[in-house]
């Protein structure tokens, strides 16, 4: 098992997450963070800290948002390959309480990637 970050963090990353995350296993791109299935001990500290409710266990993913189990699996190894392991909350990020980006739409197209990151065919 190994928790997954979903679609409420398209756009948000207040990043508070990595900050509580006892093995460093989260990953960043520029408006999205994933987290290494390899690596997660499914400890949950990173949950109840998630302003958005953005992360959950494999086994407790809303169906709408199954396939992002694969999105984490494909884009934490590749930013993990450029060096953009986050293990500190960002200078830039919001602070919890700004849920601004809470209620806009938003979707798996809308993940952005590094430009070193070039897309191939084997994305979800
Ligand atoms: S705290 Fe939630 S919204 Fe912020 S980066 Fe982590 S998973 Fe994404
Ligand atoms: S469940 Fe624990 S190990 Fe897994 S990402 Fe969250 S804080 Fe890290």
């Amino acid at each position: 098992m190994a928790y997954i970050v979903a679609e409420p963090c398209v756009g948000c990353t207040f990043t508070d997450c990595v900050e509580v995350c006892p093995v460093d296993c989260f990953y960043v791109g520029p408006n999205f963070i994933a987290i290494h299935p390899d690596e997660c001990i499914d400890c949950n500290a990173c949950v109840p800290v998630c302003p958005v409710d953005a992360i959950y266990p494999d086994d407790e993913l809303p169906a709408k948002w199954a396939h992002y189990a694969e999105w984490n699996a494909y884009l934490a190894p590749r930013w993990q390959a450029l060096g953009h392991n986050l293990v500190e909350k960002r200078p830039e990020s919001p602070p919890a309480t700004d849920l601004s980006c809470a209620d806009r739409p938003r979707s798996e197209a809308d993940i952005l990637t590094w430009e070193e990151d070039v897309s191939d065919e084997t994305a979800p």
